[in-house]
């Protein structure tokens, strides 16, 4: 199963190699390229099978992450939060929902899209301000969202809100919602310096739907961020961002060793230290986000909740150092490949909107908060545990 997710993904990369560059140009969202996911299977590949999905691990999930991001990191970016989405639904959707998404997210016809990002709260993940409106078994939504990824084509919402009015910030409902159920006004553009192919809109949402999609019950969204989300994100996009990288670095090299081959003179020592360094930087992503992956993995085959607090910070130190690392990564990429292979646009290499797509690594959820975050956890952690 693994090797045929793995081969539909690189089938599927290709096209996403072709549509990366106009994208990027455009700001516009990928559709061809995520038609060729779609008609893969690979909406559904966190889909438990019962619901007719892939049913994949996370291990499967990290390595088509990475292979998806080598033909476009913005593709595979959106696609990962939407198996965030999925995974949410997956793990504490009721069963009606489930029934109601999971078999359309499988046939590839349902791309969920990510709420959480608020003007006022800003990016804090576990507090919301727009209350739900609950009446006779019908929840009303009206919900201001700066930046969501695909707004213009995903066919459903998962979205953050607050549980009711008059209640603190951080009683946090997660309410699905079809497309149809709502209106979706445009409220700001999405006109960036990378990552320009998620089109990631501002939007306002408003409609109603039944109180049975809340997904992990009233007030519940922290335990799904906590099992669900935050592990589903820093581990697929890690996995994406270095996956990126990773095939610009691949890039980088065969130019300096196949035919017609230009660049820096592969006989110097200076060339060949530059070279060492950016591998350093992607071993080390890639044996921590492998090592992240198997704790996780474990914790979730035994039954254990994720929130143990090394796994919290195991995971948030994960998502910092992929963002760092991939991200000098592709700064040196650019200083070894010079003006014209690399910082020039019209390189055939993709050394230029690979540094631009990853200087919002650190900036997708601040690293700032995960810091802050990570330091009072600490506080609680004498055992020091390391990953
Ligand atoms: C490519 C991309 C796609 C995205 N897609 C989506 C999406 O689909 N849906 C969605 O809801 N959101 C999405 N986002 C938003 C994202 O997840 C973040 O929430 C958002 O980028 C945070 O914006 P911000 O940095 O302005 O705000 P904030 O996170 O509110 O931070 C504002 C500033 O305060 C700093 N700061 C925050 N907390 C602390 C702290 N504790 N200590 C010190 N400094 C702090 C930050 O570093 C930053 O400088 C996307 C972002 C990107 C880049």
């Amino acid at each position: 199963m693994s090797d045929s997710c793995h081969e539909a993904a690189l089938t599927a990369a290709s096209v996403l190699r072709k549509y990366a560059a106009e994208v990027d140009d455009q700001a516009r969202f990928p559709v061809e390229s995520f038609a060729a996911l779609r008609e893969a299977g690979l909406l559904g590949l966190v889909v438990p099978t019962g619901y007719g999905g892939a049913g994949a691990g996370l291990d499967v999930y990290v390595d088509v992450a990475q292979v998806l991001a080598g033909g476009c990191l913005s593709t595979a970016l959106a696609w990962a939060m939407h198996c965030q989405q999925t995974d949410a639904i997956a793990r504490f959707g009721g069963p009606e929902l489930r029934e109601r998404v999971l078999p359309r997210v499988a046939r590839g016809e349902l791309y969920i899209a990510s709420v959480t990002t608020e003007r006022g709260k800003g990016g804090h993940l576990l507090s919301a301000d727009a209350p739900l409106d609950a009446r006779g078994g019908r929840l009303r939504i009206e919900r201001d969202a700066p930046v969501v990824t695909g707004a213009s084509v995903a066919e459903g919402f998962l979205i953050t809100m607050k549980e009711g009015a008059g209640l603190p910030a951080n009683a946090v409902s997660l309410v699905y919602a079809d497309r149809d159920a709502l209106s979706v006004a445009e409220t700001g553009e999405w006109d960036t310096l990378g990552m320009r192919g998620t089109q990631s809109l501002g939007v306002r949402l408003s409609g109603e739907v039944p109180a049975d999609q809340v997904v992990g019950g009233p007030g519940g969204f922290r335990d799904v961020a906590v099992e669900s989300m935050i592990p589903m994100a820093h581990l697929g996009w890690s996995a994406c961002w270095l996956g990126a990288a990773r095939a610009a670095l691949g890039e980088l090299v065969t130019g300096l060793r196949g035919p017609g081959r230009r660049g820096p003179d592969t006989a110097s020592e200076l060339v060949r230290e530059r070279l060492a360094r950016i591998r350093v930087d992607l071993e080390l992503t890639s044996g921590y986000l492998h090592r992240v992956e198997q704790e996780v993995s474990a914790a979730r085959a035994a039954g254990r909740s994720l929130g143990e607090t090394v796994v919290q910070i195991h995971l948030n130190t994960l998502k910092v150092a992929a963002s760092e690392l991939t991200f000098r990564a592709a700064d040196r990429m650019m200083q070894f490949a010079g003006l014209a292979a690399g910082y020039s646009k019209t390189s055939p290499l993709p050394v230029e909107r690979t540094f631009r797509d990853l200087r919002a690594a650190s900036l997708n959820y601040a690293n700032d908060r995960l810091l802050t975050a990570t330091g009072s956890l600490m506080l609680l952690d004498r055992s020091v545990v390391l990953g």
